[in-house]
């Protein structure tokens, strides 16, 4: 067997798999791991909920009937209560996440650049002259060594391969965990009711049952759904489980018959991306390298773009004969002035939101201080714009909430100065620990202004 290659993928979740999938097209030696067998695959618990646009803007064709569960048209977006509620029209799907990561595999699994090994655990990466050089894997009983040009690390929250980088490395950045969610969710099947609305998923604000996180309702159909909650780690809060059972199981619309189809959680990142996600020989997308929607959580689209761009830095890399941390860095320019720089706002608002108390949160979505129609562009371009924040200032001085109002003038300056700094990330590695303590001055002197006002 050839044990060297091009490319090593270690992980084939979401991200995993959408680099395999470009990188094997592209004619590239690639060997891809996982631990999971193929009726496992992709199998980390998820709302499963997919913005049409994703797998497009990452290059993939659009997933076929056969992999989708649903088809949603909008969200709702409940505050604390439940009285009021906003929605937001947009595409997206409930997708059957094991057969779509099977299909995309099925694509290029048969093609004689490709070495798929599943049940296969990766152990660590092999470092040679201050590069990783390949990995050490461990199937069936045997560890074996396997070398490339580059490793992708794509194993998820788990960072197999990350958590074992030389610390003084930039690429290793272990993960604050305030800056993730502990999730728990379950897919339930009514007896006797018929879901209304079901091309309408829905998320609920509610610091009570999801102390720095939401609660989720994701019809997959008519009878079933996807419910769960996510809360923010590392602040001792209940475990998202025990809430479920306490708290959730009360609520109107889990008071039917039903049986559970399944049950599960995880945590996963909920922060901008990492400083870098290139390193000497190796390259971190998806989960591992904190590509996710800070706000809500979703992580299959901001993981299928990275692996997308991290093929591509490996194609251009390859032309130029190139394969050093400059030679690669073009998946940080793309994805940090892109979906990073949403990501990097969306950070600060984040922050913003999970101080917030109930009655805050409520307040807000009653006065409709960021409207509406406001929510959409506010998520996709991270960004207030300064319309709502001019509309924000008569209702709040009117009603006399100073300290609210000013505390959404810094969100909004900060969510342009992260975004700005992203915008500019620098176009080589020499430039870069510059840059990461400009960004660290950014955040933390949002953090300082924010406890200023209470
Ligand atoms: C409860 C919950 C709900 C969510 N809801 C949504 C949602 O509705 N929409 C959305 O877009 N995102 C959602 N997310 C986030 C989304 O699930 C992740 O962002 C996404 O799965 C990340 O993909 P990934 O490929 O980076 O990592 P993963 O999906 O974690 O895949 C990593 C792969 O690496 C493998 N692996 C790990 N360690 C090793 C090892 N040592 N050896 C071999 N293989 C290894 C794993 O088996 C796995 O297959 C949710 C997350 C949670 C926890």
């Amino acid at each position: 067997m050839n044990k060297r290659y091009d490319v090593i993928i270690a992980g084939l979740g979401p991200a995993g798999t959408v680099a395999l999938w470009h990188l094997a097209r592209m004619g590239f030696y690639v060997a891809a791991f996982d631990w999971r067998t193929s009726d496992t695959l992709w199998g980390k618990p998820c709302g499963d909920a997919l913005g049409a646009h994703h797998p497009r803007e990452a290059g993939l064709p659009d997933p076929p009937s056969s992999t989708i569960k649903n088809t949603v048209k909008a969200i709702d977006i409940y505050a604390p209560g439940e009285k009021v509620r906003y929605r937001v029209y947009g595409d997206g799907y409930i997708i059957d996440r094991n057969k779509f990561g099977k299909w995309l595999l099925s694509d290029v699994i048969d093609k004689d650049n490709v070495d798929v090994f599943l049940g296969a655990k990766v152990l660590e990466p092999i470092i040679k002259n201050n590069s990783v050089k390949g990995i050490r894997v461990r199937i069936g009983d045997r560890v074996e060594e396997f070398h490339a040009n580059v490793v992708i690390e794509a194993t998820g929250f788990s960072r197999a391969i990350r958590n074992k980088l030389p610390h003084n490395w930039l690429i290793y950045e272990p993960i604050d965990p305030k800056d993730t969610n502990i999730a728990y969710r379950e897919i339930i099947e009514y007896e006797d009711y018929e879901i209304e609305e079901p091309e309408v998923i829905r998320i609920y604000l509610d610091q009570e049952i999801a102390p720095g996180g939401y609660w989720w309702y994701f019809p997959e159909s008519k009878h079933g759904v996807n419910v769960g909650l996510g809360v923010q780690g590392g602040m001792g809060y209940p475990n998202p489980m025990q809430i479920y059972r306490e708290k959730l199981t009360k609520h109107p619309l889990l008071s039917r018959n039903y049986k559970v189809v399944t049950a599960a959680g995880a945590p996963l990142p909920t922060r901008r991306p990492s400083n870098t996600l290139v390193g000497p020989g190796v390259l971190v997308i998806g989960d591992a390298g904190y590509t996710v929607n800070p706000v809500h959580g979703g992580g299959m689209g901001y993981g299928f773009r990275a692996a997308y761009y991290a093929a591509k830095a490996i194609e251009e890399a390859h032309n130029r004969g190139d394969f050093s941390e400059k030679g690669l860095w073009s998946l940080n320019t793309n994805y940090m002035r892109g979906l990073g720089a949403k990501q990097a706002a969306l950070d600060i608002f984040r922050r913003f939101l999970q101080r917030l108390s109930n009655d805050e949160i409520r307040y807000g979505m009653e006065k409709k201080l960021i409207p509406e129609q406001d929510v959409l562009y506010t998520s996709s371009a991270g960004e207030i714009k300064i319309s709502t924040l001019e509309k924000a200032k008569i209702v709040l001085r009117g009603l006399r909430r100073p300290s609210l109002l000013a505390k959404l003038k810094i969100v909004a300056d900060y969510m342009k100065k992260a975004k700005q700094a992203y915008l500019e990330y620098p176009e080589e590695p020499e430039k870069l620990p510059q840059w990461i303590t400009s960004i660290e001055r950014i955040f933390s002197e949002f953090e300082a202004k924010l406890a200023e006002k209470g």
